[in-house]
């Protein structure tokens, strides 16, 4: 039997010292396994509606013809005047495979740029893969930057079932895992020329002593470290997100830390007398009045920390889905996708109230705190937004240790309920993930000379993003039966091609194992099994 401790970096950011965390056991490696079809000498994907990622228009019917891993050429059948692309029909090589996707559509693979690798990195990226994530930025490496390193060089030569991973490393950890903070700027420069040796190919800072993180931060830029931020709650009042802007920071994490940027009538949020930082409770409680005690959306203040955000090339990566139980935790704990792909560990540890792990705060959760998050989520949402109409980057991470691939899915469709239009949520958790991580040039759109990084899906998602979840989308038909719809088909990572439904299949087997062998099952708190 096997005992489940999935430890998100970003629950340890929370608690602040990281005792339980300084040394940690072995976490077990995904196995080895061929569980892919390809590489072909060449693939082509037949009639397909194209989605291209970089807000351009659907088109079909397109023949996309992928060789050595990337794009080789892109064939548009039928077109009326110019087009970009070839008109002829491309005929397919000796040994190459076909995909008839007629009447499907054809999109970027998606970037998920924040997401922890927990303990359990075989169901997981399981998860991701099935529900076309090709792209995972891990912000922390919290299982040990070798450990992680090792997995994203055996998913890059397809040895494992896993998204290409990028491997960021936060501060104050060693490769091996284990947590020492450095407390001065010369231990802070000596850090990141550390993380640089060891590999990393990024930093996340977490909120430090202004002199401290403006070390690390420079030392970064100067050691070509790209660097994320997870703006820490106890530091925001003297490094806030405007601060990272100017820094050189590249993206801000959740929400912590802009708030605090566009204050306009007071330099501290107005905690109650008897706060307690360490009170989850009171802290997420509290935290949901944080946006509603800073400037109004396009006041004079919030209209300027904006534009000089974007001026500064400044990404945001709001993570709203992991926030979103505290507007509904009702919704939160009762997802239907839950008894067939959830692990009752992972369940519990983030959905049951308690003291002891971090995000599960709902000690007492009231009706008053859920109108305090639905309005955090309004202010939020129309800074988001509006991020993106003045120019700004937004891109999409899900930080969600439970939720894998459902989770960034549910990422975008609250993006849309932001005010995107659907082809700009696209872009959000496609191409804007590949500038914020550099990789652009070779991923995160589905153009000529890119890798094949794709999603094949038949039912259009520009319509409903619902489409894209593992567990499809209910529907009711002609004929007036109700029926299950959608699901990726096919996710292809650099022109290898993953079954979804079959990794699927895969974690489901997983789940019931775990079942069998714990007794566990999810259980509202308070009900009888
Ligand atoms: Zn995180």
């Amino acid at each position: 039997m096997k005992k489940l401790v999935q430890v998100s970096l970003c629950l340890a950011l929370a608690l602040g010292p990281v005792s339980a965390m300084a040394q940690r056991k072995p976490i077990p490696e995904p196995p080895e396994a061929r569980e892919y079809e390809g590489p072909y000498t060449q693939l082509i994907i037949r009639n397909a509606t194209l989605i291209e990622g970089s807000l351009a228009p659907p088109i079909k019917p397109v023949h996309i013809v992928i060789e050595d891993g990337r794009i080789k050429s892109i064939h548009l059948i039928n077109a009326v005047g110019s087009s970009a692309y070839s008109r002829d029909v491309p005929k397919l090589k000796e040994g190459g495979r076909e995909i008839d996707a007629t009447d499907m559509y054809v999109m970027p693979g998606l970037i998920d740029t924040h997401q922890h690798i927990g303990t359990q990195a075989e169901y997981q990226f399981k998860l991701d893969l099935a529900h076309g994530i090709t792209t995972l930025r891990e912000p922390g490496s919290g299982n040990g930057l070798n450990w992680v390193k090792r997995q994203r060089d055996k998913s890059a030569a397809n040895l494992i079932t896993a998204p290409k991973i990028k491997a960021y490393l936060r501060f104050g950890f060693d490769p091996d895992g284990n947590f020492n903070l450095p407390f001065t700027e010369e231990q802070a420069r000596a850090w990141v020329q550390m993380a640089k040796k060891n590999g990393a190919d990024g930093i996340k800072d977490a909120g430090f002593r202004p002199e401290v993180i403006r070390g690390s931060t420079d030392e970064a830029k100067k050691a070509g470290l790209r660097i994320m931020t997870h703006h820490r709650q106890t530091m925001v009042a003297r490094w806030n997100a405007l601060d990272s802007a100017r820094a050189g920071v590249k993206s801000m994490e959740h929400w912590y830390g802009l708030p605090e940027a566009m204050y306009d009538d007071r330099t501290v949020f107005h905690y109650p007398a008897d706060f307690d930082y360490q009170n989850e409770q009171w802290r997420f409680g509290e935290g949901g009045k944080l946006y509603a005690q800073s400037a109004k959306p396009f006041s004079e203040k919030w209209n300027a920390v904006m534009d000089e955000m974007i001026s500064l090339d400044f990404t945001l990566n709001p993570t709203m889905v992991v926030y979103e139980k505290l507007r509904d935790y009702q919704r939160a704990r009762t997802q239907e996708w839950f008894g067939d792909y959830a692990l009752p560990s992972l369940w519990e540890s983030r959905l049951v109230p308690s003291r002891l792990h971090h995000g599960a705060s709902q000690y007492d959760w009231t009706t008053q705190n859920e109108s305090d998050w639905t309005e955090q989520f309004r202010l939020w949402m129309t800074f988001i937004n509006e991020y993106k109409n003045r120019g700004g980057r937004v891109a999409t991470g899900s930080d969600e240790p439970m939720l894998f691939g459902f989770s960034l899915i549910r990422e975008m469709e609250l993006l849309q309920e932001a005010g995107f239009h659907p082809l700009e949520v696209v872009r959000a958790a496609t191409l804007s993930g590949a500038e914020l991580l550099g990789i652009d040039k070779d991923t995160g759109s589905v153009e000529i000379g890119k890798f094949a990084d794709l999603i094949v899906i038949d039912q259009n998602p520009l319509a409903n993003f619902k489409v894209l979840y593992g567990s499809g989308h209910i529907r009711l038909m002609p004929d007036d039966s109700v029926k299950r719809v959608g699901g990726v088909k096919y996710t292809i990572k650099e022109g290898v091609v993953f079954d979804a439904p079959k990794l699927l299949a895969d974690v489901k087997a997983m789940v019931v194992a775990e079942k069998k062998a714990t007794g566990k099952h999810i259980v509202q708190p308070g009900f009888k099994e």
